[in-house]
């Protein structure tokens, strides 16, 4: 990937604020901000969310439910009636057929207006009433004359709205909007080769269309956002966010980072004292590490690989390599639990080559907390494990060589780029290697993570056992308690997860208490644990111990071990309520078993019926357990957004485009953006400028 990135300059004109175009004073303005508009051009890229046909007149008697769209007709009847409740109903007909018009809230004058001959247009939804077409509080006008004022001549645009901001209004300031742009035409950003190859029309045009478009246009096409217009803007806006990327990684390669190559052999003696060998992706993804931490650029790399794939040891060994050339690591878990496993697994796999662990959460004691940021700062901790805490303020590193993300998806971009900030004393940055278990899929990753160079761990260590996956319904409880049991008397172990319930972390515990209490009791013989996220990190820890060891034959959860937890010897997971998960997340959840030699299953429960959305997504856990095919179900099924989990770091928050539907173009996007990168670099910082409003706070790290 090429680092040779110029320097983004903010654009030089600022844009001009809504507040130019007449009549709009401070109150409007404020209005339309909540609309996300400030600026003129804001405003032309306040797309609308869908389109009225006023262009063209429908007989009555060819009306179906659900058209939204206007006719012409004379009243037949109008009269007040009481059908639970009061309202007048008006019929008209045109020759063709006949409509009724339905009012709850109407006048006396309204009534009045509405006398058997009146002629009338309205515009409204028909839908199907119980003796013919209806439509419900239709806008309506009456026409004096046989031949009604002139129909619209393009398409009404409905804009996304806000309280005290009607439709009409917003309509007339887009349309001042159009006349400014029409009489200064904005510069055409993308270059004319790249609009030629792939049919694009001009911006002005397309803005001029998707905003007005003329009577006969495919409202399909528009209404799914596949209109060359639309595609145009969505190009030019994933090229803004993809240069974003590029950008912010240009800046971050530019600083200096220590080289970290092994000295003393210290990773070889910690492989050779594995108990395991490395697979050959582990390998290979390693090397890519190794060859990127020895360089005197920040490392920014992305390490793929499913739930079980062996990531840990990957991570391990870097931060020894780190630890070997006298720098620091750190590694970010996302959950307490899984910062105090990694801890755990980190202090066993590498106190004994004399490399110091230090951990560091939220949840410490003051003075296990000073205690803690003396060694970080001291340098006498080598590894230091934790969760987001370990890069808030007060943290001061030594030395800090590499930085560890796991389980990326659950920080936002933000918390991952806090971590450059945290550098050494000597101005260096520190090496960057995030990982991640939701596989992206491979057009998806060169949008959103353009900043990373990517490694896959594709391969799975040998000796695992099969995961069979069964659907039950919850009244069939009894099925599966018996199976529990028989499980646990084998010298099996089992996790029992318990129901998602997400307004609240307290009810959720608690929860899990009554279930636990509950198994316990129909499961006389078993020796039945629980953990909950509201536990204390040692108590949560304790449970943990007891279940590694044996002492807990069935551990009863929350989805606090959604993440990270390994405990080889557990080959049965129940999951109840698994209708109200999504797909990563059952995923995640089933990657807690079959993680020994042991063949294991994985019984997912659900309360009857199902929905459609919930029965596709069980059914593609019951197929397979590519995580992969898992993940491009899900952003089928979620969309992008909340796949990548990037929704409320604001970098994804696309006004145009739509990651989903328009991934078709991201190929082309990457390449359009290396041409721009090399040779038209102008017309980048107008690109962002457009786009991106605040890309300087982006480009600025
Ligand atoms: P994940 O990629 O989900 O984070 P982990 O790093 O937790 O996976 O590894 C899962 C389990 O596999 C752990 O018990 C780990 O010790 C073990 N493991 C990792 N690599 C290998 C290997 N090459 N051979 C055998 N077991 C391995
Ligand atoms: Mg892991």
């Amino acid at each position: 990937m090429t680092d040779s990135i110029p320097p983004a300059e903010p654009s030089a004109v600022a844009p001009e604020p809504v507040t130019v175009i007449p009549g709009v004073g401070p109150a409007m303005a404020d209005r339309l901000r909540r609309l996300g508009v400030s600026t003129v051009q804001d405003l032309l890229f306040l797309l609308p969310i869908r389109y009225e046909d006023r262009t063209r007149l429908v007989e009555l008697g060819a009306l179906r439910p659900g058209m939204r769209i206007t006719v012409e007709g004379r009243v037949d009847l109008t009269e007040v009636v009481f059908r639970r409740r009061r309202m007048m109903l008006c019929s008209i007909s045109d020759g063709t057929g006949s409509l009724l018009l339905r009012f709850f809230h109407f006048s006396r004058s309204q009534t009045e207006g509405l006398k058997r001959g009146t002629r009338l247009r309205c515009f409204g939804e028909v839908r199907q009433g119980v003796s013919g077409m209806e439509m419900v509080h239709p806008e309506y006008r009456r026409l004096a004359s046989d031949s009604g004022p002139p129909l619209e001549d393009t398409y009404t645009p409905v804009y996304p709205s806000t309280e005290g901001l009607q439709q009409g209004r917003i309509r007339r300031l887009v349309d001042q909007a159009l006349l400014r742009l029409s009489a200064d035409p904005p510069a055409d950003l993308l270059p004319k080769s790249v609009r030629d190859q792939l049919e694009f029309p001009p911006l002005v045009d397309a803005l001029g269309y998707v905003h007005r478009p003329p009577a006969g246009a495919s409202l399909e096409l528009l209404e799914d956002g596949r209109h060359p217009a639309q595609r145009r803007l969505a190009f030019e806006e994933l090229l803004a966010h993809h240069l974003s990327l590029r950008l912010l990684r240009g800046r971050i390669r530019s600083h200096r980072a220590p080289r970290l190559r092994g000295g003393s052999g210290l990773l070889e003696r910690f492989l050779d004292a594995l108990p395991f060998e490395l697979t050959g992706a582990q390998n290979r993804v390693l090397q890519d590490i190794l060859a990127d931490m020895s360089e005197d650029k920040p490392m920014l790399r992305l390490v793929q690989g499913d739930v079980g794939s062996g990531k840990t040891v990957v991570a391990a060994a870097a931060a020894v390599v780190a630890a070997d050339a006298g720098f620091q690591a750190a590694v970010m878990a996302p959950t307490e639990l899984l910062a105090e496993q990694h801890f755990r697994t980190l202090e066993n796999w590498l106190s004994p080559l004399g490399v110091g662990v230090t951990w560091l959460t939220g949840r410490l004691t003051a003075k296990a907390r000073r205690k803690a940021l003396e060694e970080i700062a001291g340098g006498q901790a080598s590894v230091i494990v934790g969760t987001h805490a370990l890069f808030q303020a007060g943290v001061e590193f030594a030395r800090l060589g590499l930085a560890v993300i796991d389980e990326q998806h659950r920080f936002g971009v933000h918390q991952r780029l806090a971590l450059t900030e945290k550098g050494g004393a000597d101005g260096t940055r520190p090496h960057q290697l995030v990982m991640t278990a939701t596989p992206i899929p491979r057009t998806l990753a060169m949008s959103s993570y353009a900043d990373l160079d990517t490694s896959s761990i594709d391969e799975l260590p040998p000796g695992r056992g099969t995961v069979t996956t069964v659907v039950v319904p919850a009244p069939r409880r009894a099925e599966v308690l018996e199976r529990v049991r028989l499980a646990c008397e084998s010298g099996k172990q089992a996790y029992w997860v318990c129901p998602l319930i997400e307004e609240s972390d307290v009810l959720q515990c608690q929860a899990a208490e009554e279930t636990a209490a509950a198994l316990a009791a129909s499961l006389p013989d078993v020796s039945v644990g629980l953990v909950h996220g509201r536990m204390k990190a040692p108590e949560k820890q304790a449970v943990m111990d007891r279940f590694k060891a044996g002492e807990i034959q069935l551990l009863v959860a929350t989805t606090v071990i959604e993440v990270g937890v390994d405990v080889p010897n557990a080959s049965l997971m129940i999951i109840e309520n698994s209708e109200r998960m999504g797909l990563a997340q059952l995923h995640q959840l089933r990657g807690r078993v079959g993680r020994g030699s042991a063949d294991s299953s994985c019984v997912m429960m659900y309360e009857p019926p199902l929905n459609n959305s919930a029965e596709r997504r069980l059914r593609v856990l019951r197929e397979t357990n590519d995580g992969f095919r898992i993940a491009e179900e899900d952003l089928h099924l979620r969309g992008p957004g909340e796949v990548l989990g990037t929704r409320q770091t604001g970098v994804m928050q696309m006004r145009v485009a739509d990651l989903m539907r328009d991934r078709g173009m991201l190929p082309e996007v990457r390449a359009v953006a290396d041409r721009l990168l090399s040779s038209h670099a102008d017309s980048i910082a107008g690109i962002l400028g457009r786009w991106i409003g605040d890309a300087a706070r982006y480009g600025q790290v």
